[in-house]
């Protein structure tokens, strides 16, 4: 089928490249702990790259188990004064570390970008202003903990250990910690290996705002950094974010231990089409579902259920539409999708690509002409998608959709539930009781209804099954970090 073009106008682009002069980026970062940046006990040193052209950012000190044992030893003599701060003392912290992220929203979003690969348009227009936001949103709650967990006395856990991966790196550390801190807590932060920097450049921020030393510690290195921190004693609770496969480990390591535990998991989402839908917005929020932050979302629209009705519809606008996208340098503002993360990731997305190949799906990948260095991979679509097909259980985290179609209602939201996780999900249709019915069936912990990738620091975010459990964002974000006294 052929798509006619809604104007015959190509719009040639030329390179706008984002600044990065306005940088003060050290050339070495140490942990920070106790309120000041220092050297690991071990000295261990590793730099991270941009994944767009492969070359060293700075170097990065990396924990070993005796920093983790100070970091928590300082968190833990932090706590006691910080949870007796007045609340609404507590509170104004969050709101200058708020303001000053506001404040240094440039260098932040083209560090995100440079660091992680995501277009700037992205960090500059999403991740750096939800991350301010979070922590505007629970510097309000820090002196109404009552009100968000109905009427009941609480008291914060105590010390947390909190873990976050690779794909919205500030954006994760200000929803791990801005609730945390809210409820009295301290906090040791493990950001992703490939992408420490925004997390350190909000210790100091930290500092900035003259935090009490101790009530956050920042932790870089790898995953035995962070398997590290969640078998040391002394913690009252972990909150991770990352694989499926992790989430159990951790949930293995501390079972019998009488600690705390919220899992952030992955998942494989549905976004369902329906016939009635507005089909060139539903198009807009495919894209937008899935090849947003190249695809690097837990929450991703992976899964397009379409109404057969308007399948080949909706595939011809779609696949006309990807190849309007712009991939390339994430540091231009006109990129639409940037570097994929790190080898590693590229690798794990071309392995599931081929088996989506050998197992008999149809593969159909944007023609574009990507940078010789770097990591990246082009928007690609699968048709012809059967759902035993890997390609359609397992998650990609990358910039790849696999279609499925369905007849009746009942169906989708039988192939919907088809799944072993529970994140999120979407329904296009023009129904509006058609959406509030799929959406009470579906076995999802957000369902956008005409939108998609739709983030809010008021609305609570988590899933289901093995999409992990507890929730983060909004009064449910406070639960987590909070004791129930009576
Ligand atoms: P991981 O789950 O390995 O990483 C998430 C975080 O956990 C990182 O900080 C990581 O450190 C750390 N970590 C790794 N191993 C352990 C461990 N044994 N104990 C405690 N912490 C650990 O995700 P990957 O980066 O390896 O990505 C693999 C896949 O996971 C992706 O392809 C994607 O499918 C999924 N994923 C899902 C995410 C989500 O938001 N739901 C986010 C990221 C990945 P380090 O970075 O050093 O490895």
């Amino acid at each position: 089928m052929t798509v006619e073009p809604r104007t015959s106008i190509v719009w040639e682009y030329a390179p706008a490249p984002e600044a990065t002069d306005h940088l003060r980026l050290a050339e070495r970062y140490g942990l920070f702990i106790g309120g000041t940046f220092c050297d690991p006990a071990e000295a261990h040193y590793v730099p991270t790259i941009n994944p767009a052209t492969e070359e060293p950012i700075a170097e990065i000190a990396w924990a070993g188990p005796r920093d983790v044992e100070r970091a928590i030893e300082v968190a833990r003599a932090a706590q006691p004064r910080w949870a007796a701060l007045p609340d609404r003392e507590r509170g104004k912290y969050l709101f200058r570390i708020a303001r000053l992220i506001q404040e240094r929203a440039r260098e932040l979003a083209v560090v995100e970008t440079l660091d992680g690969g995501k277009p700037l348009r992205e960090s500059r227009d999403v991740d750096i202003p939800l991350a301010a936001a979070h922590f505007f949103h629970y510097a309000g709650w820090a002196d109404k903990l009552r009100y968000g967990v109905v009427a009941r006395d609480v008291e914060p856990l105590g010390v947390v250990g909190q873990i976050v991966p690779w794909n919205f790196p500030l954006l994760m550390a200000a929803w791990k910690l801005a609730p945390a801190l809210a409820c009295g807590n301290t906090a040791i932060l493990k950001p992703a290996e490939t992408t420490p920097l925004t997390a350190l450049l909000l210790a100091e921020i930290c500092q900035e705002a003259e935090l009490p030393d101790g009530v956050v510690s920042i932790l870089p290195g790898d995953g035995t950094v962070g398997a590290t921190l969640v078998r040391a004693p002394g913690l009252d609770k972990i909150a991770f974010t990352g694989s499926t496969a992790v989430g159990r480990d951790i949930q293995t390591a501390l079972a019998g231990r009488g600690m705390e535990l919220t899992l952030e998991l992955g998942g494989k989402s549905a976004n369902i089409v329906f016939e009635d839908a507005a089909i060139d917005q539903a198009v807009e929020g495919i894209v937008s579902g899935i090849f947003f932050n190249q695809g690097h979302v837990c929450c991703a629209g992976s899964r397009l259920l379409i109404q057969e009705s308007v399948l080949d519809e909706v595939i011809a606008k779609l696949w006309a539409r990807m190849g309007r996208l712009r991939i390339g340098d994430p540091l231009d503002k006109n990129t639409d999708v940037g570097a994929i993360n790190s080898a590693e990731q590229l690798e794990r997305i071309e392995t599931l690509v081929a088996a989506g190949e050998d197992e008999g799906a149809v593969r159909r990948s944007v023609a574009c002409s990507l940078p010789e260095r770097g990591y990246w991979f082009a928007p690609t679509l699968f048709t012809d998608v059967s759902p035993a097909h890997r390609i359609a259980v397992e998650e990609i985290f990358g910039p790849v959709v696999s279609v499925l179609s369905f007849r009746t209602q009942a169906e989708a939201i039988e192939k919907a539930n088809n799944s072993r996780y529970g994140l999120a999900a979407g329904i296009w249709t023009d129904k509006g009781a058609k959406a509030f019915e799929v959406a009470g069936a579906l076995r999802a912990g957000v369902v956008w209804q005409n939108t998609y990738n739709h983030f809010d620091p008021t609305a609570a975010f988590g899933g289901y099954k093995e999409s992990g459990f507890g929730r983060e964002g909004g009064p449910a974000g406070l639960r987590p970090y909070l004791r129930v006294v009576r």
